[in-house]
């Protein structure tokens, strides 16, 4: 995968972003602060702005230009979080031209690895944690096995997990964020950077297929 495929990438998730926005907001207003989706669409409308102002010549240049560009349009926790995931993975994945799917699942395990380093939060904490960590997984396991390092399978099955640890948000109590504010009360609610977790590993899907 070269560079063009993650702008490719980036431009997916501004659209998935979009599209999602209402529904993210939504689940942001019944634990939260009714912001999630209006904090991503900006954000990723300003990482599609800085990619055509200033189009970088590696993949990783793509993911850290995307990273920075959200920890400084995205003023909730997301914004920190979301950016330090992609910078990670940018600078996991270096200046290489052409990156394997071996590669990105190795990328996207510090990614998340940066996430609870900054955030603190384990998985069943009912955060963005519950859907990104079993993509990582999924991804790594479907380039170490039965995938054979076949992108398209790969990122689909990094997407299921994304999707399926979303959903299964529903019941927890949060731990992390504003949701943890709630206590018990947040239990019933899927969680909104879970949520869109598995809009933007479906968007890796999505250029994969
Ligand atoms: P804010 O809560 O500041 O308004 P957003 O609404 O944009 O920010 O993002 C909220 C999402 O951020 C939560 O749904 C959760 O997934 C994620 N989040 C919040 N705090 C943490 C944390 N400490 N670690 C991991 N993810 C977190
Ligand atoms: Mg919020
Ligand atoms: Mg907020």
């Amino acid at each position: 995968m070269d560079t063009r495929f993650f702008v490719i990438w980036m431009e997916e998730i501004t659209a998935a972003v979009r599209a999602g926005r209402d529904h993210l907001t939504r689940l942001d207003a019944a634990i939260g602060d009714a912001d999630h989706g209006t904090n991503l669409d900006r954000g990723f409308a300003a990482v599609a702005e800085a990619l055509a102002a200033r189009p970088p010549d590696t993949p990783g240049g793509v993911l850290v230009l995307a990273g920075s560009t959200l920890i400084r349009k995205v003023g909730g926790a997301s914004g920190p979080l979301y950016g330090t995931a992609f910078r990670e993975m940018g600078k996991t994945l270096g200046d290489a031209a052409d990156v394997s799917a071996a590669d990105l699942a190795s990328a996207l395990e510090a990614g998340v690895a940066g996430v609870r380093r900054l955030g603190g939060a384990e998985e069943g904490d009912k955060t963005m944690v519950d859907a990104l960590a079993p993509a990582a997984r999924a991804m790594a396991r479907s380039v170490g096995g039965g995938g054979g390092g076949d992108p398209e399978v790969a990122f689909a099955a990094a997407a299921a997990a994304a999707e399926e640890g979303a959903k299964a948000t529903v019941p927890l109590v949060a731990r992390k964020g504003r949701a943890s504010y709630l206590g018990a009360r947040s239990a019933g609610h899927e969680d909104p950077g879970a949520a869109s977790t598995a809009l933007i590993v479906g968007a890796l899907r999505a250029v994969a297929a």
